[in-house]
């Protein structure tokens, strides 16, 4: 019998380098009976194959269902080729092919089958670096490309002869596997105190010191992180003490999700998220609690599982199924990466500190996320998601995007993707943004980046706008707000005319007012602003923000006029008379009191006149205490008025008052005021569809990290027959800025407008 033998050029696109990918390709070559070979282009694979037709159509129908987990196949090319009679299947040697795109994948969290290993193979008992071509870190020991082992921060370890074996054999689940180790040859964790012990001893002791209640730092992939016993109070108090951090919930890791699911309640997306390879810190709905600061009266838990192999062999030791597991840093400062500087800062905060003698290159904190209508939502993109692309529908090369200034996050164009950097931070603390110049560099060389255009915020005094402008090359300045709407466009590949529902707590508006409750009609070019909150004066300025009290004045002051001196709330008594005059009085005289049309705002102050938080202790704590109110269920909401384009609080602020006079629950007016805010979208965006004729309506900023209000808008303006998009992969609030900057210079770039 005669076979019909064929030949074909594939080229696969995507996340497929450094992930085991052309082992497995070599793999299923031979299991198909197919020569040929495979090397790496930089922005592909490109495999040739020679065999029998229906051998061949095997192979690729197998290629094309992504069997790989962690690749993320884009797109598959197939062409016909010349059959060169090829004996074998061979792996050829990848070049370097200057300043095409290369992909880095992200560090991933430990296999099943290397969890196996570290019981079962002698080499690798107990060793907390074992890793394989499908687990382990990457981005963050990454120096440069091609990803060798000789440009990463294991160059300085020397394989064992047995890892080299391992390392070089084809059929071997480590070929290439460049992080490789054992405990013969690889990394070995060790005591600031330089205590000389082994993993089982140091393990041991970790375990004895947190279930005694003591708090350890820990390297870990990506930086340091700070460890104690989730359910011992007098710990996690002292942490809070210590950490300089009073308020805001910490991080838990808990041992496994059987004991998570005591402690939390989690829906099937919520089980996908949290166990996937990524292992992002997901906030969940708290079902037990567990010590009171862990959450500090937040009826949620921002949990995750193990992804280290030493996380693993801590719980085995560890008697509680939980523990606090925060950034190394202190207060506002990046997470400590460097063992000198971790030994020395860390070391006042914690009673002991564990690292390992394998450097850190690129810093990734963790990641954050919700799932909101079963959507994977990241609040926080790092470790696990970058440096992992995102595919715009429009030409990025060579552009730069700045981002915000508060939760910065930067961006790098090539081709026609955009590569955001991990989370960076307040640009305003000074090693933070030390952290991001450096970071721009480190992304300039590792992704052949030249920048050619500026795309950046249209705040003047933003420290990411200045080093924009200092660059020297043309510059785009977006305005905030339709950055925002554009970023959650180019998520989801829109290029035309779109209703955008802007809010968030603060960004420049084009008239020098701070915006923030914003309707436009928009496109990625440019933004009509259609309607949008009331301007409001925020007494203060920049203080108000820290203390939502002064905004709760100004709305009362507003709706109530002299009469606010007679009404009888708590917010009322907060302060003295005649500090509260004084604020009044700049008030009146617009001394020092900025006008905004802020959602954010209009929450804080809600939040103070409901009581809830009259100062806040961290970013956004009177909008998160607002939400976790809510618990009851009701359907009332409170009045506002739409006069032309501009919508007003002040009959809901009146009768906030009066419930809270009337001795309504902080539950009952929570949920009303919330009810509100998505009446008050659902009824604007059927306004302006209805008036131009719009059916897309997209739904970003910082508020829309209120489950609440996100999972019933898109809800009910589905049902309204309305097309919802909400950003999923790239952060709502301004950690997402970068990207819609980016999209923004590139569609002006198209239209030649720069
Ligand atoms: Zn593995
Ligand atoms: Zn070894
Ligand atoms: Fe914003």
């Amino acid at each position: 019998m005669i076979y019909d033998i064929v030949a074909r050029l594939v080229h696969v696109k995507g996340l497929v380098q450094g992930i085991g990918f052309r082992p497995f390709i070599f793999k299923l070559a031979k299991k198909n009976q197919l020569q040929g070979w495979i090397h790496n282009l930089n922005d592909a694979v490109e495999i040739k194959i020679e065999g029998e037709k229906t051998h061949i159509d095997l192979f690729l129908s197998t290629l094309r269902s992504n069997p790989l987990p962690i690749a993320d196949i884009e797109k598959v090319e197939v062409l016909k080729a010349d059959v060169e009679n090829l004996q074998s299947f061979e792996i050829r040697d990848s070049s370097d092919r200057s300043d095409s795109i290369t992909r880095v994948s992200p560090d991933l969290a430990i296999c099943d089958a290397c969890l196996l290993d570290m019981k079962q193979q002698a080499r690798r008992k107990n060793y907390p670096f074992t890793n394989c071509t499908y687990c382990g870190p990457r981005f963050s020991i990454v120096r440069d490309l091609p990803y060798d082992r000789i440009r990463t921060t294991m160059s300085v370890f020397e394989m064992c002869p047995d890892c080299s074996l391992e390392y070089h054999d084809i059929y071997d689940r480590r070929f290439h596997a460049q992080p490789i180790a054992c405990n013969d040859c690889g990394p070995v964790y060790q005591w600031a105190d330089k205590d000389p012990q082994n993993i089982g001893e140091i393990i041991d002791r970790t375990a004895e010191m947190i279930d005694g209640g003591k708090i350890v730092s820990i390297k870990g992939v990506g930086g340091y992180f700070i460890a104690c016993n989730a359910m011992d109070e007098n710990a996690v108090s002292r942490l809070r003490k210590k950490k300089k951090r009073y308020g805001k919930p910490f991080a838990v890791m808990f041992s496994d999700l059987e004991n998570l699911k005591h402690f939390a309640r989690l829906n099937e997306s919520e089980i996908k998220s949290i166990t996937s390879f990524r292992r992002p810190i997901v906030v969940l709905d708290e079902k037990k609690q567990l010590s009171n600061s862990v959450s500090n009266g937040f009826p949620s838990i921002g949990a995750m599982l193990p992804y280290m192999p030493f996380h693993y062999l801590l719980f085995e030791k560890l008697i509680t199924p939980a523990i606090v597991l925060t950034s190394g840093n202190i207060s506002e400062e990046p997470i400590a990466i460097e063992d000198d500087e971790a030994f020395e800062k860390l070391g006042k905060v914690s009673d002991a500190v564990l690292g390992y003698n394998r450097s850190i290159y690129n810093r990734v904190d963790d990641s954050v996320a919700i799932i909101v209508n079963d959507k994977e939502r990241l609040l926080r993109r790092s470790r696990g998601f970058v440096p992992s692309p995102i595919r715009l529908s429009l030409p990025t090369e060579g552009i730069f995007a700045a981002g915000a200034e508060l939760v910065n996050c930067f961006a790098v164009g090539k081709g026609n993707e955009a590569l955001l950097s991990q989370h960076i931070g307040d640009l305003k603390n000074m090693e933070t943004y030390t952290f991001y110049k450096e970071s721009i560099d480190r992304f300039g060389k590792l992704f052949r980046f030249k920048p050619e255009l500026m795309a950046c915020d249209m705040h003047p005094d933003y420290l990411s706008t200045r080093f924009a402008q200092e660059s020297g090359l043309p510059l785009v300045e977006v305005q905030h707000h339709h950055a925002h709407i554009t970023s959650c466009m180019a998520e989801h590949g829109l290029d035309e005319q779109v209703i955008g529902v802007s809010f968030d707590g603060t960004g420049y508006g084009d008239d020098g007012n701070i915006w923030g409750g914003e309707f436009f009609v928009c496109d990625l070019n440019g933004y009509q602003r259609k309607k949008h909150f009331e301007y409001l004066p925020i007494p203060g300025g920049d203080k108000a923000i820290k203390e939502p009290w002064r905004m709760g004045l100004s709305y009362l002051h507003r709706s109530l006029g002299e009469r606010v001196w007679d009404i009888d709330i708590p917010l009322m008594k907060n302060r003295p008379r005649a500090e509260m005059e004084l604020l009044v009085d700049s008030i009146n005289k617009g001394i020092n009191a900025p006008l905004s049309s802020s959602a954010g705002r209009l929450f804080d102050a809600a939040s103070a006149i409901m009581g809830l938080v009259h100062h806040a202790t961290f970013h956004a704590e009177s909008p998160m205490r607002l939400e976790a109110a809510v618990s009851e269920q009701h359907n009332n909401r409170y009045e506002y008025q739409t006069k032309s384009d501009i919508i007003s609080f002040i009959p809901m602020i009146e009768e906030i008052v009066e419930d809270i006079t009337r001795k309504k629950s902080q539950p009952y007016v929570a949920l009303k005021f919330h009810n509100t805010i998505v009446d008050v979208i659902v009824e604007t965006v059927k306004q302006l569809a209805g008036k131009y004729g719009l059916k897309k309506v997209v739904l970003s900023g910082g508020t829309f990290q209120n489950k609440f209000i996100l999972s019933n808008t898109e809800r009910l303006l589905s049902v309204e027959g309305f097309e919802v998009f909400s950003q999923q992969r790239v952060p709502t609030n301004d950690g997402g800025i970068a990207l819609g900057q980016m999209i923004v210079a590139s569609k002006r770039k198209e239209l030649k407008c720069v």
